[in-house]
């Protein structure tokens, strides 16, 4: 039997077929699950639905996660649709572009409220909102994505490392809070992909190659190894793991001179 079989998860975060959150689509669904998958805007509804289509049954529902109205909506239709959830996918980050290039001590309080609300409080108003449906199903899998620019500076990184360390936190508290009810909740460390968000930061490229030169795999990782640690950590071989950060970057963050 696939691990996820007969589980019922919600994917926050597929943008396009560049997006991690779709790979983890794709391997959840493998897995056996069955999914709803949002998207934040009219503008990517169409991009959603195309992919949705892909798999089997799938519910497609929007939520811009900086409204507490949609995200209280979303739970109410996948309560009404799903009955219960396993697990969810939290792939939605966001930083006002200024804030990826003008020099970090030019951060705005608007661009950092945006970074934060989106990229970081958006796990906690998504996690109160699933919640009860996981409880039902006798507890849940909640797992976000997150970037080492928690921890160190990268350039143009910026807001969205003081977000990404916001999020980790978070996933910490978030872990701490829910176990008694047997709801795990823990963070993939991807390596940088090329995807839309990354897109975003200046100089992207540049990091790229500092990977293909100095992980000790000398490669970068693509978002189906995101996706397969992904699958693992929803799925019962995840079972003993929460309040974690793992790091799936090809071994760069090992690496000191
Ligand atoms: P992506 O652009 O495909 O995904 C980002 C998603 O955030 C998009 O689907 C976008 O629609 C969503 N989003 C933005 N604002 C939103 C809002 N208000 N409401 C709902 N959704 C919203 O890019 P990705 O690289 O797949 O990013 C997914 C996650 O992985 C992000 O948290 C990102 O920070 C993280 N991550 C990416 C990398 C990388 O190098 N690409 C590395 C480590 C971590």
């Amino acid at each position: 039997m696939s691990s996820l079989a007969g589980k019922q998860g919600l994917i926050v975060g597929v943008a396009n077929k560049r997006s991690i959150s779709w790979a983890i689509a794709q391997a959840a669904a493998a897995a056996g699950a069955r999914l709803a998958l949002t998207y934040p805007s009219a503008r990517l509804e169409e991009n959603v639905r195309e992919l949705a289509g892909k798999l089997e049954h799938p519910l497609v529902l929007p939520c811009d996660v900086a409204s507490d109205d949609q995200v209280a909506a979303l739970g109410q239709a996948l309560d009404e649709e799903f009955g219960g959830l396993d697990f969810l996918v939290h792939g939605a980050a966001f930083a006002p572009a200024e804030a990826l290039s003008n020099p970090f001590v030019e951060t705005s309080r608007e661009s950092f409220r945006v970074a934060l609300d989106i990229s970081a409080y958006s796990l906690i108003g998504l996690t109160r909102a699933v919640a009860p449906l996981m409880t039902r199903r006798g507890g849940g899998s909640i797992l976000t994505l997150t970037y080492i620019g928690s921890q160190r500076v990268f350039t143009n990184y910026n807001v969205m490392g003081v977000a990404k360390a916001a999020l980790e936190s978070t996933v910490r508290y978030l872990a701490a809070d829910l176990g008694p009810q047997n709801i795990r909740v823990n963070a993939i460390s991807a390596g940088a992909i090329k995807t839309l968000a990354a897109a975003g930061i200046s100089g992207f490229s540049s990091i790229l190659q500092v990977y293909r030169d100095r992980a000790p795999l000398r490669r970068g990782v693509d978002q189906s190894e995101v996706a397969d640690t992904a699958a693992f950590l929803l799925g019962p071989g995840g079972r003993g793991i929460t309040g974690e950060i793992i790091m799936v970057d090809a071994g760069y963050h090992i690496v000191g001179i």
